[in-house]
């Protein structure tokens, strides 16, 4: 089925009204459900395939997520897709109002292929529970995931109301240019752009999830040693290809030696003297990512790391020592396993590096002194954050999962998902046992009535 005929068929199936039924989304969630755990060691092995993930990253960051999500999904949806009555207006009065939760109809959502199961799944799973139809299009840069992937959604749905699409920029365009009812991307920021341009062209709503460089600041009175280790973590999963690692620390120069003994440490703790034999460090999906990071090594010194092997596109974790503001790691999103550090001890100078660049997707800062980690979180505009850790709020399904300004337009997870792809349709019942004479006109005397009725609302 070429793409416009596939789009007509999600209309027509849209418009017959079948995904307004709650019981039938329900239905077809649990079918997900059990394919999904069916198929849970397959999708692991993919992963794997697709760039050395480790089985326990894959399940951590990939496959348990996905669950739960959808666990939470099935037993939320009730309550969730309910009209919500709400007080009525003293100027209606007599009468009542509500909000009906109206999916949008045909969504387009575009993933990339960094998290490639987990980050086409979630907004699935709410696009499909709020009553929509789905066109999912893959990362080309993920095969093994993406094969899958079909496979599980085609042994579930009709292609009427789920489909995946294979391809690459020339089919994303060509989707791109046809007229959704919402877009879904996640991915860079300049990929971003042509999507909120294509967008535009029909007002369609989007949601961008979207990248940035993401600031790690540790203060003089940090726990210096947990700092490195939950640093090593957030920053090296994934083989540092997270949309929220942290992209560079700034940190006191006061604790800059023991953090670097500590740091190394923990690395070694991690994976071992030689990263490169551990089974636990994923690989740089491409060679052109590898090319782009390997460029970003060259004339830099090193704390730790620095070695590459581009025969399987390896990157060793590396911490590159006081890289100067105009260097090539210092230009934009990093997106691999090395990690600039840049000591201070003034506060104008964590300024004047956070301010140079576009507001981040996530923020992060070591601190013990609360009243000084607060200050920070209000200082700065960042999508999202964690104090004391990296990376960890995006586990929290209460919040939601997000970038502002050139980070992303929209937030996701949980609850958050469902609303992302649901329109809230306000509505008032009046009642007719009674019909105010105060906005008829002629208005003729009215007016002192009006203002003490005005000053009652
Ligand atoms: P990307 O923007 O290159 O690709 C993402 C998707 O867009 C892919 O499906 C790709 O086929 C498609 N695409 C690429 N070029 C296109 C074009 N010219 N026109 C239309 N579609 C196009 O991103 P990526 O390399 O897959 O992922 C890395 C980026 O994604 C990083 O910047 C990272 O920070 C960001 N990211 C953000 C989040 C988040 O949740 N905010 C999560 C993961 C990754």
């Amino acid at each position: 089925m070429n793409i416009p005929n596939l789009l007509q068929a999600q209309k027509n199936f849209f418009s017959s009204q079948k995904t307004k039924d709650i019981s039938f989304r329900k239905e077809i969630l649990k079918k997900l459900q059990k394919e999904l755990i069916r198929r849970e060691s397959d999708i692991i092995k993919a992963l794997y395939n697709d760039f050395k993930k480790p089985e326990y990253e894959a399940i951590l960051t990939e496959t348990s997520i996905v669950l739960g999500e959808l666990k939470m999904t099935i037993k939320s949806l009730n309550s969730w897709a309910k009209a919500k009555r709400v007080l009525p207006s003293l100027l209606n009065f007599p009468s009542s109002a509500k909000i009906y939760k109206e999916p949008f109809g045909t969504v387009l959502i575009i993933s990339p292929w960094n998290y490639p199961y987990q980050l086409a799944f979630a907004p699935l799973i709410g696009a499909i529970a709020a009553g929509n139809t789905v066109v999912l299009k893959p990362s080309e840069l993920t095969p093994h995931t993406t094969a899958i992937t079909k496979e599980i959604l085609e042994a579930v749905f009709d292609k009427k109301q789920v489909a995946v699409i294979e391809g690459g920029v020339a089919i994303s365009t060509e989707l791109l240019a046809q007229r959704w009812d919402y877009i879904f991307f996640t991915g860079s920021v300049s990929v971003g752009k042509i999507i909120a341009k294509a967008a535009a062209e029909y007002l369609t709503p989007v949601t961008l999830e979207l990248g940035g460089k993401s600031p790690c600041v540790i203060d003089e009175s940090a726990n210096i040693k947990l700092a490195a280790k939950r640093i090593v973590w957030g920053k090296f999963v994934n083989g540092g290809q997270t949309c929220i690692a942290p992209d560079y620390l700034l940190i006191h120069t006061s604790v800059k030696e023991d953090f670097v003994q500590f740091f190394k440490e923990e690395l070694e703790k991690a994976y071992g003297e030689n990263p490169e034999k551990s089974a636990d460090f994923p690989r740089i999906i491409n060679s052109k990512n590898f090319n782009r990071l390997t460029s970003m090594l060259s004339n830099e010194n090193f704390l730790i790391g620095g070695k590459t092997n581009s025969e399987d596109y390896y990157i060793s974790p590396t911490l590159i020592d006081e890289p100067s503001i105009d260097s090539e790691v210092m230009k934009g999103e990093i997106f691999g396993p090395i990690l600039p550090l840049i000591s201070y001890e003034s506060e104008e100078k964590i300024d004047k590096i956070i301010s140079k660049y576009d507001k981040p997707l996530a923020f992060y800062i070591f601190s013990t002194k609360n009243n000084y980690a607060e200050k920070m979180i209000a200082k700065y505009s960042f999508g999202g954050g964690t104090i004391n850790d990296t990376t960890v709020h995006f586990v929290n399904h209460r919040l939601a999962f997000g970038g502002v300004g050139e980070s992303g337009i929209g937030g996701y997870h949980g609850k958050h998902t469902f609303d992302t792809f649901t329109h809230s349709k306000g509505v008032v019942k009046r009642g007719n046992w009674l019909d105010l004479p105060i906005r008829y006109a002629p208005y003729t005397n009215k007016l002192k009535n009006l203002r003490t009725l005005l000053k009652w609302t």
